[in-house]
């Protein structure tokens, strides 16, 4: 699990393929309940980050959607009466007591920070960055108060890696105004560069870029890849970004 130290002393987080409990095709430190990975084996794996981000987790119900869900600090996000997160794509929170993330497998996993302390972890994935979830997370950020904003972005397929129908291509470009990158050779795909896209659109939303990792999931056996994946015929897992919050004293 790789740490990233952001501003106010929170604790970004990005987990990997390596050290949980799951089994093949799942190997090893699966996040995620819906991809058919053993229950009880998914909790176990879910406990194990609890334990290595010191804090219980919150995830919600990812639909490719652009709905951010925020867990206020209080009794309703932890103790008596604590609600589930339900479907979303980005969750928002100012709550120190637990921390907030989200799964990923290709999609652009991203954390945003706010500087009135309050931060974001947002999956952003071709859908998302069609429906506009970027701009919608730094939209509700700066409705807590935010002024200044700043997002790191995680793993992700990257433009190389990342070929679609022409058909998909064009509603991409449409939708987020991003060109595709041209096929190369005959019989090839155009190609759409996810995270330069999420970049993009995290620059206009007004957000500055802190810093944003390279690797491309794809590519790399320690992190999962749905393409690489499904490529080689069967499913996989989902890894997880997210943040932990440091106390912020807003008094
Ligand atoms: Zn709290
Ligand atoms: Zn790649």
């Amino acid at each position: 699990m790789q740490v990233i130290d952001l501003p106010f002393g929170h604790q970004g987080f990005v987990t990997d393929a390596q050290g949980g409990l799951s089994k093949s095709p799942y190997e090893t430190w699966n996040i995620a309940r819906h991809v058919g990975d053993d229950p009880a084996t998914v909790q176990g794996n879910i406990e194990l980050l609890d334990q290595r981000v010191g804090r219980h987790v919150l995830f919600a119900e990812q639909v490719h959607g652009n709905a951010v869900a925020v867990v206020e600090c209080g009794p309703v996000s932890h103790g008596v009466g604590a609600k589930p997160v339900g479907q979303a794509d980005a969750l928002l929170t100012n709550c120190y007591h637990q921390a907030i993330a989200i799964v990923v497998a290709d999609c652009v996993p991203i954390i945003v920070v706010g500087d009135n302390g309050w931060a974001a972890a947002v999956h952003a994935g071709r859908q998302g960055l069609e429906v506009g979830v970027i701009e919608a997370s730094v939209h509700a950020l700066r409705d807590t108060g935010a002024q200044h904003v700043f997002a790191v972005v995680g793993p992700a397929i990257c433009g190389e890696c990342y070929e679609v129908s022409q058909d998909v291509a064009d509603s991409f470009t449409a939708s987020t105004g991003h060109e595709a990158l041209s096929p190369r050779g005959i019989n090839a795909h155009p190609r759409l560069d996810l995270r330069g896209a999420a970049i993009a659109q995290l620059e206009k939303a007004g957000s500055a870029i802190l810093a944003f990792d390279e690797r491309c999931t794809y590519e790399s056996d320690t992190l999962y890849s749905h393409r690489r994946a499904t490529h080689a015929g069967h499913v996989t897992g989902r890894f997880a970004m997210g943040v932990a919050l440091c106390h912020v004293d807003d008094s």
